[in-house]
């Protein structure tokens, strides 16, 4: 069983790290929230008052933070990841960050001579909980071999998608699919319902049809159509439309630096801007169709 470093303790972090305590990894966990601290350490992680301090002697350091800043703070700074982590340590950044900032990591931790992947995450808080997580992973071969055994009892799946900073180009281009298409099921329905067509009656149709999508038959954005539907449940995330906006964002910024043309994506990232700034940040991604009934 290996020693692990966890920086990020927050709503995925917390649960991600119990679920290593489960596996019998001895986890090092450090968090700035005194609140994340001690909930972590109800779940067996033995909390430590640093980042340096959760690096020592550890096999494997994971960082789990908002942004593509805090991780370069948390690498770069005096006691970070990269001054305090031990010779042969494997660095996995599971955060959500800017394809920039995740290929900048990897060229710090490569000059520190460190081993590295990016390995964002699918699932939400819910897949954090349950240990059944998609990790999608951009790094080497040989960094990958290695980041499976650490990162598998936390996920369901552990996807090899090539060189550094791939990770979050595949999770960046997965939730501009999801974005649009749960903006186009959102749609769908209310033109639906102004039309005097049922739920049930589109649901039934488009559900085993080609407008068959996970928008559509897993997270529906309407209630009692599907179990699984956070729309059943007041529309609590599930995965934040806060969330979805920021990724949406990282998707345009890195459309802009490579010059692709994503108009779908401005498009979506203007919706779920209007959404946040009429209070439905916290809201799950799905309540979007409020706003388009709004607008209808
Ligand atoms: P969160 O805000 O709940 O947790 C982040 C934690 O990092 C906080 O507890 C904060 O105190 C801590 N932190 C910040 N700077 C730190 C530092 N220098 N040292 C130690 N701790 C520090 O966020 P979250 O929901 O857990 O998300 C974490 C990452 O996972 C984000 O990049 C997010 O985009 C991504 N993500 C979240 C979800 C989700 O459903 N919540 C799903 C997929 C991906």
């Amino acid at each position: 069983m290996a020693v692990i470093g966890f920086i990020g303790l927050g709503h995925m972090g917390g649960p991600m790290s119990a679920n290593l305590v489960k596996s019998g990894h001895t986890v090092q966990g450090f968090d700035l929230a005194p609140a994340a601290l001690e909930s972590a350490a109800g779940q067996g992680v033995t909390v430590v008052d640093s980042v340096a301090a959760a690096c020592r002697d550890a096999d494997a350091v994971i960082t789990m933070l908002p942004s593509g800043k805090h991780l370069l703070d948390c690498y770069g700074s005096e006691d970070g990841v990269l001054a305090s982590a031990a010779d042969g340590a494997l660095l996995v950044d599971s955060s959500t960050v800017d394809v920039a900032d995740a290929r900048k990591a990897h060229e710090l931790a490569g000059e520190a001579g460190f081993r590295s992947v990016d390995a964002p995450v699918s699932g939400g808080t819910a897949g954090a909980v349950a240990g059944t997580l998609t990790f999608m992973v951009g790094g080497t071969e040989d960094a990958f071999r290695l980041a499976e055994t650490v990162l598998e009892p936390m996920a369901r799946k552990v996807i090899h998608c090539g060189a550094g900073g791939n990770g979050q180009v595949t999770k960046m281009c997965n939730n501009l699919i999801l974005g649009a298409s749960m903006l186009a099921v959102s749609e769908a329905f209310v033109l639906g319902e102004k039309l005097g067509l049922s739920h049930e009656a589109l649901y039934d149709v488009a559900s085993v049809s080609t407008g068959q999508c996970w928008s559509l038959t897993t997270n529906c954005p309407v209630p009692d159509m599907v179990e699984t539907s956070r729309a059943n449940h007041d529309y609590e995330p599930g995965f934040s439309s806060a969330l979805m906006l920021k990724d949406l964002r990282l998707a345009e910024s890195a459309a802009e630096q490579s010059g692709t043309d994503t108009a779908i994506g401005r498009l979506a990232t203007e919706l779920y801007q209007r959404f946040n700034d009429e209070g439905g940040g916290a809201k799950d991604f799905s309540a979007i169709i409020h706003s388009v009934r709004d607008q209808s």
